[in-house]
C-alpha cells in the first residue's frame, strides 16, 4: 500500500472509517419531478430539495436531449469505440463541434470528453504556442486552468482576483516583445463574482496579449443563444479562444474549447488528453447537441434562473445572510468557519430536506468556508421562499455572524 495511504489510514479508528462512510449522501435525481431528488442515507430513502446542482437550467431531464441520447444510443450504442483519431470521432462528435463554433462565432471548436480536460488540455498547448509565451493568470482560477498552465512550463504570473489594475502592472513589467496570454473565468466557480471582461480584453489589445476566457459557469445560462457573458457585453469576438463545458447549464458531460482554426488545429493535434483518450460516447455528444440547439432558441429557463438569484438575493439581503453580491446565478453565503459550515449544511439536510453542500479547504482557503448555493431555473417561487427561511433559522440556530455584524475590513 501507498506509504502516505497506509499513514492516513493508521491515524483513523474504525469507527472514523465508518462514520465517514455514513456521512456519505446519495443523491438521485428523479425524473419529472426536478429540483426534488431523492437522498440515501443510513440506507434509507428520504425527498430532499437540491440547492447545490451545477445542472442549473435543469437540461439534464430535457426531453429534448433525453429523446436525443436515447436515438443515438439506439443507432449507435453506448460507447465510441476508440479516441478521436482513431475510430472514435462519430457524426455527433462532428456536429457538436459546428454547433459550438457557430454558436461562439468562431472557426472552429473541439470536444473534450470534460470541462477539466478542456482547460487542461489545451492549455497544456496553447500556453507554449509560442515557446517563449509569458501567461498572466487571475488568483481565482480553477485547478484545470492551474493543472494546464503548469503542464504546459510556461512562465506564469498571477493577478490579484478580478483586479485589472494589477494585471496590467504585471503585464507591462514583462519583455514588450514576448508572446503573452491572459487566462480568466468569466463567472467565477465558488464567489459567482463576474470578470470586468471589457477591461480585460482592453488591457489584452493594448499589450498584444491572445485571450483565453473559461465560461463554464455562464455558456447556457448569459448571453443571446446562451453564449455566455462575453457575448452579452457584445464582445464575445474580442477574445481569442473560449472555452466551456457541457455539464453545467447543458446538463450532460464534456468540455470543448472554440476559437481560431490554427489554433484548435495545434490543440487536436498536440493536445496529450484530447489525443490519448477515447472520446466521448457519440449519445453524449448527441444530447449535448440538443441541449445547446434547444438553449439557443428558448429564453425560458435563462429568465427563470435569473428571476430565482434576484429573489434570493434579495431574501438573503432581508434575512442578514451575508453574501458575496453578484450579478451572476451562483450564492456563496459566507460562514468562514469549518465546522460551523459543515453543521449548517448538515442542518438543512435534517431539519428541512434541503442539500447544499459546505464548501471548505481546499476548494476555498481555510477561514473562508462558505455553502455554495445554486439557485436553478426549475426551481419555483415557493422553493425559493422556504429555502431562504430555512437558512436565515439554521444561521440565526447556529449563531452564525450576520453581515451587519460581520466586521468585512478583516
Ligand atoms: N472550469 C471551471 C471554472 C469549473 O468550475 C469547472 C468544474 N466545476 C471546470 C472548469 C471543469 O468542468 P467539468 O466539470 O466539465 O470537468
Amino acid at each position: 500500500m501507498n506509504v502516505h495511504l497506509a499513514s492516513y489510514l493508521s491515524g483513523k479508528t474504525a469507527d472514523d472509517l465508518a462514520g465517514s462512510k455514513r456521512e456519505f449522501l446519495e443523491i438521485g435525481r428523479r425524473s419529472g419531478n426536478y429540483p426534488l431528488a431523492t437522498a440515501r442515507r443510513d440506507g434509507v430513502d428520504s425527498e430532499v430539495s437540491v440547492w447545490c446542482s451545477n445542472d442549473y437550467l435543469g437540461m439534464g431531464q430535457n426531453r429534448q436531449a433525453i429523446a436525443a441520447m436515447q436515438a443515438a444510443i439506439d443507432t449507435h450504442g453506448v460507447g465510441s469505440g476508440g479516441s478521436r483519431n482513431i475510430g472514435g470521432t462519430n457524426h455527433y462528435h462532428v456536429l457538436l463541434e459546428n454547433e459550438l463554433a457557430d454558436l461562439h462565432g468562431k472557426e472552429a471548436a473541439l470536444l473534450f470528453t470534460s470541462g477539466y480536460t478542456a482547460n487542461e488540455g489545451s492549455l497544456s498547448v496553447l500556453a507554449r504556442m509560442p515557446e517563449d509565451t509569458v501567461v498572466f493568470s487571475d488568483a481565482k482560477n480553477h485547478a484545470s486552468i492551474i493543472d494546464g498552465l503548469r503542464h504546459s512550463g510556461a512562465k506564469k504570473h498571477i493577478f490579484r482576483h478580478n483586479d485589472v489594475a494589477h494585471l496590467e502592472e504585471l503585464i507591462a513589467a514583462a519583455p514588450a516583445d514576448c508572446p503573452k496570454l491572459i487566462v480568466v473565468e468569466t463567472v467565477y466557480s465558488m464567489s459567482g463574482n463576474v470578470a470586468p471582461l471589457a477591461e480585460i480584453a482592453d488591457i489584452a489589445d493594448k499589450y498584444g496579449a491572445t485571450t483565453f476566457i473559461d465560461e463554464v459557469h455562464a455558456v447556457g445560462m448569459y448571453g443571446p443563444q446562451g453564449a455566455g457573458i462575453a457575448a452579452r457585453e457584445g464582445i464575445a469576438d474580442r477574445f481569442t479562444v473560449v472555452m466551456g463545458t457541457l455539464a453545467k447549464g447543458y446538463g450532460t458531460v464534456g468540455g470543448y474549447i472554440a476559437g481560431p482554426a490554427a489554433l484548435v488545429d495545434a490543440v487536436r493535434t498536440y493536445s496529450r488528453s484530447f489525443v490519448f483518450t477515447t472520446s466521448l460516447p457519440p449519445a453524449v455528444a448527441a444530447g449535448a447537441l440538443a441541449s445547446v440547439q434547444y438553449l439557443r432558441s428558448s429564453d425560458v429557463e435563462r429568465k427563470s434562473l435569473s428571476e430565482n438569484a434576484r429573489l434570493l438575493h434579495s431574501l438573503l439581503i432581508a434575512a442578514d445572510i451575508p453574501f458575496i453580491s453578484t450579478d451572476s446565478h451562483i450564492v456563496a453565503a459566507f460562514v468562514g468557519d469549518d465546522d460551523m459550515c459543515k453543521r449548517a449544511s448538515q442542518l438543512l439536510f435534517e431539519r428541512h430536506g434541503i442539500y447544499v453542500q459546505s464548501i471548505n479547504a481546499p476548494s476555498v482557503p481555510a477561514g473562508e468556508e462558505i455553502l455554495r448555493i445554486a439557485p436553478s431555473a426549475v426551481h419555483d417561487q415557493n422553493d425559493v421562499e422556504n429555502f431562504a427561511r430555512a437558512l436565515h433559522g439554521i444561521w440565526k440556530e447556529l449563531n452564525i455572524p450576520t453581515a451587519s455584524a460581520r466586521d468585512w475590513s478583516t
